[in-house]
């Protein structure tokens, strides 16, 4: 079971970020021929590491937005600076997003692999996972960013 952090930061996700959140999306690597997977991802795929993989432990969320694609890398380059706003208050030790990631204080470095082109990880430690008090202020910051008909970069400062 994924701990507080975790499913707070889905829950908010799910409701208030872009509705192409709480879809499903076609993957083709899914055994044998291809599946319908959620969006927000926190369980662990057969492949990991039940012991080692932090999604095992409850202490990650992947966000499936294909950085190849346009429109959802924009939507994971709008989430990634709200998750850092927010990062004193969130706890995260971790986001992984398309070549970079930053750590808890918000330092940026480049993390280069093609797992991490196609979703962000968020990853929480063993004591920021237990809590979850930053709930309403990400609902908050998601609801400003995307409630206004979830515009692309560029238009949602007209509105
Ligand atoms: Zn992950």
């Amino acid at each position: 079971m994924a701990g507080p952090a975790v499913e707070a930061t889905q829950k908010a996700l799910k409701f208030f970020g872009p509705s192409l959140l709480a879809q499903t999306y076609w993957d083709a690597a899914k055994k044998p021929s291809g599946g319908w997977l959620p969006r927000l991802q926190a369980a662990p795929g057969p492949h990991k590491d039940k012991n080692k993989d932090p999604h095992a432990a409850g202490r990650a969320l992947d966000i499936i937005l294909f950085a190849k694609n346009p429109l959802e890398k924009d939507y994971a380059e709008r989430i990634i600076p709200l998750f850092l706003r927010l990062r004193q208050k969130m706890r995260f030790i971790s986001v992984i997003y398309n070549g970079w990631e930053w750590n808890g204080g918000g330092v940026k470095f480049p993390h280069v692999d093609t797992a991490h082109k196609t979703h962000i990880h968020i990853e929480w430690g063993q004591t920021g996972v237990g809590l979850a008090d930053f709930a309403s202020d990400l609902e908050d910051a998601l609801y400003n960013e995307f409630s206004k008909g979830n515009l692309a970069s560029g238009d949602y400062g007209l509105a």
